[in-house]
């Protein structure tokens, strides 16, 4: 099965948690190769920008607010199917409703400080990948 590549953030909450070390093993563990890891502190508009999806969303002034409240990890991972294998490892959106050791289940405080983002679709994993890294910044 030929490699994917997909964008995870290790959000403010688990870099303030401490959780980045534990996250990054999991992804090795995973067999999810890093190619790419930079640590940014958002500003408002950038993670508007990111999350503009979200936009006409009740809970967009408080994602954009969180998102931008501290420093995060952006990471590029490939691997086969690194699409859905990472939406599973995370788990559900809300850490209530989230399986058994998953990352949300495990370090989760809430259904917005929910520790890690991973891309829901090829499509959108390309255009996060691109909002964060330049292709210098990228390996072949
Ligand atoms: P994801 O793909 O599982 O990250 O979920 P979504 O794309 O639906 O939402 C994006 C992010 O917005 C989530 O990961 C949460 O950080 C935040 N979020 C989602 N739903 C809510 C909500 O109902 N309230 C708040 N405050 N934040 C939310």
């Amino acid at each position: 099965m030929s490699p994917q590549r997909t964008l995870s953030i290790i959000k403010p909450d688990g870099v303030a948690q401490g959780n980045v070390g534990d996250i990054l093993k999991r992804f090795e563990e995973k067999e999810f190769q890093i190619k790419a890891l930079k640590m940014l502190l958002l500003s408002p508009q950038q993670a508007a920008g990111f999350y503009a999806v979200h936009r006409e969303r009740s809970f967009f002034p408080d994602l954009v607010r969180y998102m931008s409240s501290g420093t995060v990890v952006v990471v590029v991972l490939e691997a086969p199917e690194v699409v859905a294998r990472l939406r599973e490892l995370m788990g559900a959106t809300d850490p209530k409703q989230a399986a058994e050791g998953t990352l949300r289940r495990l370090y989760a405080t809430s259904i917005e400080k929910n520790v890690v983002h991973g891309s829901d679709s090829r499509e959108s994993a390309r255009k996060e990948i691109h909002y964060f890294f330049s292709d210098s910044e990228l390996p072949e």
